[in-house]
């Protein structure tokens, strides 16, 4: 049986090391070191070479002890910044940072939910499917790993995520999303000798932008412009002005009607200054919605109760691996294990949290393989 103090020193050991996102080779070492001393077979991918990282996916395959199906769980190694030397502090049984990094529990609370919960598996020596385990890099810049992912080398159908926020989150729902850019062309002039030859691309942009509805839309749509960049002087009249932005939606008709809806503002607010506008549109990730009898769902609210875990369902507002899992056809609910105000550096985690999500993720192992779900 694993102890609390093994699954805080495990933690605080994955936490020291670090692993920005394209940067995750040292922590896939441990990593795929641990799953190796647990009996997988391990090897990596190359989804790497998409954003030049210093390593691929770890995929680490066991075969069951009983005739179950494959189970893939997940989580990401790489963490935001600022995240490089983390010198985390213990607090009675909470962690937390120096105060100058995030603490990285996001997600490394999730791969030491998937190391610890397997060594309780191991230890315990419950009967087992085939499992299959895959830590993913570059989750926190696009989804990258789990894009890039080698899918032929899995056969599971069923994925259980493991992710940061409050313990016993099941996370059964993410919004579908676009990335929209777009170049405003105007015309460049001398401000002050011509302006009347010019047009100016940051004034087009602006009234595109003005027009636009922004920020929370209804229940289910967000959208934002978040960068915008032009001109190259004061005195010259700027020809080119540059939007990064998107929107997300639970519903893909509403992205897609607001997603039309800004391009149409820029093109407007762009005609009113005779500009013209070059946008570019692209689907960041699909989304998922989950019923609650859907066969994750239930196995990790099952397995959650038995041990006395509040669980509860909820949808969430951003993408994940989770998504892209969903969209290859692999059903995949996300479990939260613990770790509190991720991507800040006030960053926390209740060791007895995490603890119990080793367990979670053990007791899902047991009751797939055993069918108790
Ligand atoms: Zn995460």
């Amino acid at each position: 049986m694993i102890s609390l103090e093994q699954v805080r020193d495990y933690f605080l050991q994955l936490v020291q090391v670090d692993s920005l996102s394209g940067k995750e080779g040292a922590v896939a070492q441990v990593l795929a070191r641990d799953l190796a001393e647990l009996g997988f077979e391990v090897t990596r991918d190359r989804a790497h070479e998409a954003i030049g990282g210093d390593c691929g996916n770890v995929i680490g395959k066991l075969s069951g002890t009983s005739d179950a199906p494959p189970l893939l769980l997940n989580a990401h190694m790489d963490t935001v910044a600022p995240g490089e030397g983390v010198k985390p502090v213990l607090e009675g049984d909470v962690i937390r940072t120096d105060g100058t990094t995030v603490l990285g529990g996001d997600d490394k609370g999730g791969c030491t939910a998937i190391i610890m919960g397997l060594r309780h598996v191991k230890e315990q020596s419950w009967e087992h499917g085939p499992l299959e385990v895959v830590f993913t890099i570059a989750e926190e810049t696009g989804l990258t790993g789990a894009k890039e992912l080698d899918y032929s080398q899995l056969g599971a159908r069923m994925a259980i995520v493991a992710e940061s926020g409050t313990l016993g989150k099941i996370t059964v729902g993410a919004p579908y999303a676009n990335k929209i850019n777009a170049t405003i062309i105007g015309k460049r002039a001398h401000a002050g000798v011509c302006p009347e030859r010019g047009i100016n691309a940051i004034a087009a942009a602006s009234k595109g932008i003005a027009r636009m509805k922004l920020g929370r839309l209804d229940d289910e749509t967000t959208a934002n412009i978040g960068v915008i960049h032009g001109g190259d002087a004061r005195n010259v009249v700027p020809e080119r002005c540059e939007l990064e932005g998107g929107a997300r939606s639970h519903n893909e008709q509403k992205l897609e009607a607001q997603t039309e809806h800004m391009l149409e503002c820029l093109r407007a607010g762009a005609e009113e200054l005779k500009a013209t506008v070059e946008p570019e549109v692209e689907r960041a990730y699909q989304g998922f919605h989950l019923a609650e009898d859907a066969a994750t769902v239930r196995l990790a609210r099952a397995a959650g109760e038995q041990l006395g875990v509040h669980v509860q369902t909820v949808t969430s507002g951003g993408g994940s691996d989770a998504n892209v899992f969903n969209a290859k056809g692999i059903e995949a609910a996300i479990i939260s294990t613990g770790p509190q105000d991720v991507h800040t550096t006030d960053e926390w985690v209740n060791v007895k949290d995490l603890y119990r999500a080793c367990l979670w993720m053990a007791e899902m192992v047991r009751s797939f393989s055993a069918g108790s779900y």
